[in-house]
C-alpha cells in the first residue's frame, strides 16, 4: 500500500500525527505500508505550522508545495497545479486528506482526476452553511471520496443522505482526540503564565478566525469589547491567529484584562484550555477539545458541523450577534453550565481503527 497524505494548516497537523503514528505501529507490527507526507504550505509561520511538526512528533515533510496566501481560488489553483505535478512524479495508490481546509479540497479533485483513491477523514460532517469555505471545501471532498472515516453517526447519516455506500463509511471515532489524550501528559504551562498571574479556573481563553466575526473591525470590536467588560475582571487570553492580527491591529482596542499572545505551540494551548474557566471560541477543533476536557465552551457561531459537541459535550452556540455574550457568561458565572459528556468512540483509538480498516481493504 502506497499512500500520500495531506497536510496544509494548523488543524490538519493535529489530525495527521496519530494516522503516521499508527501507520509506524503497523509497520513494526510486519504490515508495510508506505507513505509520503505532502505539506501544501497552506500555513507556513513557525507558530502555525513548524511548532507542531515539533511538538507532535510529526516527520518533516516529503515536499513541501509553498502555497501559502492568496484568495481562496488562487491558493486552491496553486495547490492543485503543484500537488498535481508531485503525485505525477511520485504515484500513489490512496491520497488520504483530512479536514476541510482548502488543500483537503485541491488535493482530492487533483487525486481523484489522476485516478487515484481519496480516504477522507473527518468525513461527512456539515454546517449546511456555504458561507463558510470549509463547508464548501467539505462537500467537494465527500463527493469526490472513495472511503470515508467519520467522527459521529451524524456524519454517517449525513453521507447516507447524500449518496454514499454504507460499505464506503467507517466509523472510527475522532483523530484530533487520539491527539488531545496521548498528548494530556505532555501539556506545557505557557511562559506568560505566571508573568500575568493567571489563576487555574480564573481566566478565559479566546480564539477568534473565522471570516464573519474578523473581517468586520466593527464586529471584531463589538465581540470582544463584550467579552472583556462582562467577565467579572478576569484575564482573557487570546492567542490572535494571523488573520485576525491583521485586522485587531487597527482597533486601538486596550483593557486591562485582554492579554494578547501569539498562537501557541498546541502543548501549550491546551495547557491554557485545561485550566481554564471557559473557552470562547469560533474554531471547530477547539469545540472538541473542550468537549474532552469538560471545559465550557461558548462559540460565536449560528451553526456547527460537529453537534455533539452541543447535544453530548460542553459547547453553546451563542450565534453571532455579541450581544448574546452576557447572558451567557452570567449564566457561566452563575454556575449554571452544563458538565457534558464525551461522543462515542472518541476514545484515542481512531487513527488505529483507520489503518486496520485500510489494511482490511
Ligand atoms: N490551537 C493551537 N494553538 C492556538 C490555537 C489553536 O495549538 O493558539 C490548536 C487547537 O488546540 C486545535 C487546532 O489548533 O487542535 C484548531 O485549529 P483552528 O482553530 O485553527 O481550526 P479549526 O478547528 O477551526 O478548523
Amino acid at each position: 500500500m502506497n499512500i500520500t497524505l495531506i497536510a496544509g494548516a494548523r488543524p490538519n497537523f493535529v489530525k495527521i500525527a496519530p494516522i503516521i503514528r499508527a501507520i509506524e505501529n503497523a509497520n513494526s507490527k510486519g504490515s508495510n505500508i508506505q507513505y509520503r507526507l505532502v505539506h501544501t504550505g497552506q500555513h507556513y509561520d513557525a507558530n502555525m505550522s513548524d511548532e507542531f511538526f515539533k511538538e507532535l512528533n510529526i516527520p518533516r515533510p516529503d515536499i513541501n508545495l509553498g502555497c501559502g496566501g492568496g484568495t481562496q481560488t488562487e491558493q486552491t489553483a496553486a495547490i492543485m497545479v503543484s500537488f498535481e505535478k508531485d503525485l505525477a512524479r511520485n504515484p500513489a495508490n490512496l491520497v488520504m486528506v483530512v479536514g476541510d481546509v482548502n488543500s483537503t479540497m485541491a488535493c482530492s479533485i487533483v487525486a481523484k482526476k489522476m485516478m487515484v483513491k481519496v480516504a477522507h477523514v473527518e468525513a461527512g460532517i456539515r454546517s449546511w452553511d456555504l458561507t463558510m469555505p470549509e463547508e464548501i471545501n467539505r462537500m467537494v471532498t465527500d463527493v469526490l471520496s472513495d472511503y470515508y472515516f467519520t467522527t459521529s453517526e451524524t456524519a454517517n447519516n449525513n453521507l447516507i443522505r447524500l449518496g454514499a455506500r454504507k460499505e464506503q463509511i467507517f466509523f472510527v471515532g475522532n483523530v484530533m482526540v487520539d491527539t488531545l489524550l496521548f498528548n494530556m501528559s505532555r501539556f506545557r504551562k505557557p511562559s506568560f503564565y505566571d508573568k500575568f498571574n493567571i489563576k487555574p479556573g480564573n481566566y478565559f481563553v479566546l480564539t477568534l478566525h473565522r471570516p464573519t466575526n474578523v473581517d468586520n473591525p466593527d464586529t471584531l470590536r463589538a465581540i470582544i469589547t463584550e467579552i472583556v467588560t462582562n467577565v467579572h475582571g478576569l484575564p482573557v487570553v487570546f492567542p490572535i491567529h494571523p488573520r485576525t492580527a491583521r485586522i485587531f491591529s487597527h482597533l486601538n482596542i486596550y483593557a486591562d484584562n485582554l492579554i494578547l499572545v501569539d498562537p501557541l505551540g498546541y502543548l501549550e494551548f491546551n495547557y491554557l484550555v485545561q485550566n481554564s474557566k471557559a473557552v470562547i471560541t469560533d474554531s471547530g477543533g477547539v469545540t472538541e477539545e473542550t468537549t474532552m476536557m469538560g471545559i465550557p465552551c461558548m462559540t460565536l457561531r449560528d451553526n456547527t458541523e460537529r453537534p455533539e459537541t452541543c447535544t453530548i459535550g460542553t459547547n453553546e452556540l451563542l450565534g453571532t450577534d455579541p450581544k448574546a455574550i452576557k447572558p451567557s457568561l452570567d449564566r457561566l458565572f452563575e454556575g449554571r453550565w452544563k458538565k457534558g459528556g464525551i461522543p462515542e468512540l472518541w476514545d484515542g483509538k481512531a487513527a488505529e481503527r483507520i489503518i486496520e480498516a485500510l489494511l482490511s481493504l
